[in-house]
C-alpha cells in the first residue's frame, strides 16, 4: 500500500542545494511518493508513478514535520494564575517549577499520561511530528523515573531532567540533591531516557553542579544537552560546548565567546547532521511568556551557529504546542527570515536530536509532514495564529485532518 501525494504547489525538502531557496531545497509543482512510512520517491508531478492512494493537495506547501526539541509534558496542574501575575508586572524567576512539582508528585499516572497524550495530539494537530519531553517535575527518583516512563510512551526522545531546580526538601542541602541525582535517581531514569539535561542558571544548577551530572550522564551513555543563559549570562552555554551537547537551549544572554564557542563546533559539511555541532535552540514561547527580551538570533546566524526553534511547552513559563506560533515570534521579534525560521523549526530540531531521518524529505527519511491550507511556507509567519496545517503526515499515515 503506496500512498502518492500529488499536486504540491511548492514542495520543502530541506535538501540544500536541489531546487530554490537555498537550504530550504524547494521544488515546485512537485509530488511525493510514500511507501512503509518513508519517502519512496519525490519529483516532478508530471512524473509522479502511479500509487495505490492519492491526496491531491491542491497546489498547497508541503513542508517536513516540525521537529520540536525541546517539551516539559509530564506535568500536572496549571499556572494561569502565575502568568496573571507576571502580565500584571510581576518577574519571572523560575520559582514557580516547585508548584508544578508539588501538583506532578500527588498526580496519578493516568492524570499525568492523560496530560501528556493530550499535548501530544495538539501538537500533532499543529504539524509537529517529532516531539522532545523532558521530565523534571517530579525530582524524586520514584517520580523522576515514572515521568520518564510515560513519556517513553509518546515519544523515544526522552529526556531526564532530574537537574530542573534543587526541591524544596534539598533547598539548604543542594551538594546532596546533586548526589541523588547522579546516583539512584540517574539509574532509575536510564530505561526511560535518551538524553540528559540540567537547568544551569543562578538559582538553579551552577557549572560545577551541571558539570558533575552531565558527566556522569554522559558516561552512563545519555547524551547531553543544556538549559543554558536564560535568564542571565552564565557558563552554560560554554559547559555545552565543551562536552559536546548536541543542543544548548535558550541562549537569550550571550556574549562573544559563547558565540564564537558554538560557532566553533559547526562543521563545513552541511548535508548531515553534523555529530559534532552544538545546536543552539531558542524558545520564544519563554520570552513572549515572561515578556522578557528575546535571543538574539541574527547574531547567532550571522556567525553560522545552526539555530533550531522548538517550543518549551511547560505550564510554567511557555505553555504552547504550537511550533507555526514559534516560528512566527522568530520572524518578527527575532530577526529571523520566514525561510531561516521554518529551517530551523524542522531540520533545526532534527540536528538539535542528531537525526537525519526526521526534518528532511527525501527518498530514505520518514514520511512526517504538513500539507499547509497555503500556497507557501511563508504564510506560517505571514497569518500568526491562524490555523494552516490542514493535513498531517505522520510515519506516512495520515494523522490528523480537518
Ligand atoms: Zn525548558
Amino acid at each position: 500500500m503506496n500512498l502518492l501525494i500529488d499536486n504540491i504547489g511548492e514542495l520543502v525538502t530541506n535538501v540544500a542545494g536541489t531546487g530554490e531557496g537555498g537550504p530550504l531545497g524547494i521544488r515546485r509543482k512537485a509530488a511525493l511518493l510514500v511507501e512503509d512510512g518513508q519517502v519512496a520517491w519525490l519529483g516532478p508531478a508530471r512524473y509522479a508513478p502511479a500509487a495505490d492512494r492519492r491526496i491531491d493537495a491542491g497546489g498547497a506547501a508541503v513542508l517536513p514535520g516540525f521537529v520540536d526539541s525541546h517539551a516539559h509534558l509530564v506535568f500536572a496542574g496549571d499556572r494561569a494564575a502565575e502568568f496573571n501575575a507576571r502580565m500584571a508586572g510581576e518577574r519571572y524567576t523560575g520559582g514557580g517549577i516547585r508548584t508544578t512539582v508539588a501538583a506532578t508528585r500527588a498526580a496519578d499516572d493516568n492524570t499525568l499520561r492523560g496530560t501528556v497524550g493530550r499535548l501530544r495530539a495538539e501538537a500533532l494537530r499543529q504539524g509537529t511530528t517529532t516531539i522532545e519531553i523532558k521530565s523534571g517535575y517530579g525530582l524524586s527518583v520514584v517520580d523522576e523515573a515514572r515521568s520518564l516512563r510515560i513519556a517513553a510512551e509518546f515519544t523515544t526522545e526522552t529526556t531526564f531532567l532530574g537537574a530542573h531546580v534543587v526541591p524544596a526538601e534539598y533547598a539548604d542541602r543542594p551538594d546532596d540533591y546533586v548526589g541523588l541525582v547522579c546516583g539512584p535517581m540517574l539509574r532509575a531514569a536510564l530505561p526511560y531516557a535518551k538524553w540528559i539535561d540540567v537547568f544551569c542558571e543562578r538559582g538553579a544548577f551552577d557549572a560545577d553542579h551541571a558539570r558533575a551530572i552531565l558527566t556522569v550522564g554522559q558516561a552512563a551513555g545519555l547524551g547531553v544537552r543544556v538549559h543554558a543563559n536564560q535568564l542571565g549570562p552564565g557558563p552554560g552555554v560554554r559547559l555545552g560546548v565543551e562536552l559536546g551537547a548536541a543542543s544548548v537551549d535558550h541562549c537569550t544572554h550571550l556574549d562573544d565567546a559563547d558565540i564564537e564557542a558554538l560557532a566553533s563546533t559547526v562543521t563545513t559539511w552541511v548535508s548531515e547532521p553534523e555529530s559534532s555541532t552544538t545546536v543552539a535552540t531558542l524558545l520564544p514561547g519563554a520570552e513572549f511568556s515572561t515578556r522578557s527580551p528575546y535571543p538574539d538570533a541574527r547574531r547567532l546566524l550571522d556567525a553560522g551557529v545552526t539555530v533550531a526553534l522548538a517550543t518549551d511547552c511547560n505550564p510554567g513559563s511557555s505553555y504552547t504546542s504550537s511550533m507555526p506560533f514559534c516560528v512566527a515570534l522568530a520572524v518578527r521579534e527575532m530577526r529571523m527570515t520566514p525561510a531561516e525560521a521554518v529551517w530551523a523549526a524542522t531540520a533545526g530540531g532534527a540536528r538539535a536530536l542528531r537525526r537525519d531521518d526526521i526534518g528532511v524529505l527525501r527518498p530514505g527519511a520518514r514520511a512526517d509532514l504538513s500539507i499547509l491550507d497555503a500556497p507557501s511556507y511563508l504564510h506560517l509567519a505571514y497569518r500568526p495564529g491562524v490555523p494552516l496545517i490542514s493535513q498531517v503526515l505522520h510515519n506516512g499515515v495520515p494523522a490528523c485532518q480537518p
